[in-house]
């Protein structure tokens, strides 16, 4: 019987090891744990059979997963789960930490169900979690790749439709040229003008895109007034307003409100977020601006009653070129400025909500951590955020070419 017995042990203990699996045997009366030498050579442990106390087990368990292999196996140990599984790390004895999975079960228990041992295995998953990190790398690094492929041909075409708008008026004109036509020429050259402002327009954006993935575009973020910003760029904006028939309100325009950031980037921001307010709104309609605070933070919202977005292309809004698949020709644009405003945004410590209903008009919110008001250098009353980059032409935005 005992011979049996012995045998039975040895078959196990080799079907274990041929498996790749440790064993551990638990006393959780005392506090010991017994390894098999498998257990220990998945680890680089010497391989003598001395118990091992609980408190070595906890010391060699990575410190992040400490307290949810500790609780999982308490709640086995109480009687709370049916099975202890937990994949956490363990350090081994070169001082690297394995992946590990561990999985055991109470064996005999005492009759008020208190745990008397308990057995279980562990497999040392480190290379299949490196393999699935490697994986996962390169799905992104993939996605990564066919997404700037597709940002790519997307910019072709669009660069294309300008230059063909150039290219066919100029010789338009050319062949006109000496007749007296002077209307003719002049609406020719007027076309040329307004796709090279497309066009200029259009490689800036890109330009800026580009240096804020990279990280080249420095920006000069600050405690800075909100209002004299904001009434800037509704000044700037107001001539193209009252040429759609759209009007520009100014909401609680909290005097106080100082946020941080870089003014000619928030300027840009707000430009375009009102532009599209006025773009995609209707005749006889309105864009409104609010301020409001928030704790640590400002809320600006630009709200509009124009044409709303379908929730199906919400998802879609912040796609370079997406211009949300709506043929326009009336209403004039890039479909940068969006995501352009989401990463200056995102680089200020900001960030941009959108909700939106078809029909009904449309919502962006942006929230801009609070700077002190104390922080703000003295100047002249009046004066707006710098012309700059951010305040350069926009063709539909500032009038110009719309
Ligand atoms: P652009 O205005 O140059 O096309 P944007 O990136 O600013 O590019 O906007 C992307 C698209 O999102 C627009 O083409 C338009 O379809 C939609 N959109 C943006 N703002 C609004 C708005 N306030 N109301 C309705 N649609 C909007």
């Amino acid at each position: 019987m005992k011979h049996d017995l012995n045998i039975l042990q040895q078959r196990w203990a080799m079907a274990l090891q041929s498996a790749g699996f440790g064993v551990w045997d638990l006393d959780p009366r005392v506090g010991q744990v017994h390894y098999s030498p498998q257990w220990k050579a998945m680890l680089g442990y010497a391989s003598s059979d001395e118990a091992d106390s609980t408190e070595t087990w906890r010391a060699r368990v990575h410190p992040d997963d400490l307290q949810a292999m500790v609780e999982a196996l308490s709640d086995h140990l109480e009687g709370r789960s049916e099975a202890y599984e937990r994949e956490f790390r363990l350090r081994a004895a070169d001082g690297s930490y394995r992946w590990v999975l561990s999985r055991g079960r109470v064996v005999e228990r005492d009759t008020e169900a208190v745990a008397l041992r308990m057995v279980g295995t562990l497999t040392d998953m480190t290379d299949r979690r490196n393999a699935e990190a490697l994986r996962a790398e390169r799905d992104r690094a993939e996605a990564a790749s066919r997404a700037k492929t597709e940002f790519l041909s997307r910019m072709s075409h669009e660069l294309r439709t300008p230059l063909n708008a150039v290219l066919g008026f100029a010789q338009l004109l050319s062949v006109r040229i000496g007749s007296t036509d002077i209307e003719q020429q002049r609406s020719y050259v007027g076309s040329i003008e307004k796709a090279g402002w497309h066009l200029l327009t259009m490689i800036n954006d890109v330009l800026d895109l580009s240096r804020l993935e990279s990280g080249d575009l420095q920006l000069q973020t600050r405690p800075l007034e909100l209002v004299p910003l904001l009434r800037s760029v509704i000044e700037r904006m107001e001539p193209v307003a009252q040429d759609r028939g759209v009007e520009i309100r100014w909401a609680a325009p909290s005097p106080d409100a100082t946020v941080l950031a870089d003014p000619e980037r928030l300027t840009q921001v707000f430009t375009n977020l009102l532009g599209n307010a006025i773009k995609y709104n209707r005749e006889g309609g309105a864009a409104t601006l609010a301020i409001a605070r928030r704790p640590g933070a400002w809320k600006i919202s630009v709200d509009d009653t124009g044409i709303g977005i379908p929730a199906a292309q919400i998802p879609h809004l912040f796609e370079p070129f997406n211009r949300l698949g709506q043929a326009r020709p009336a209403v004039d644009g890039v479909g940068i400025g969006l995501v352009l405003s989401r990463l200056l945004l995102d680089r200020m410590g900001g960030r941009m909500r959108v909700r939106s209903t078809e029909g009904v008009g449309s919502s962006f919110e942006v929230i801009l951590p609070a700077g002190k008001p104390g922080d703000i250098a003295h100047r002249p009353s009046g004066s707006g955020a710098r012309t700059g980059q951010g305040a350069r032409p926009r063709p539909g935005k500032s009038g110009r070419g719309t």
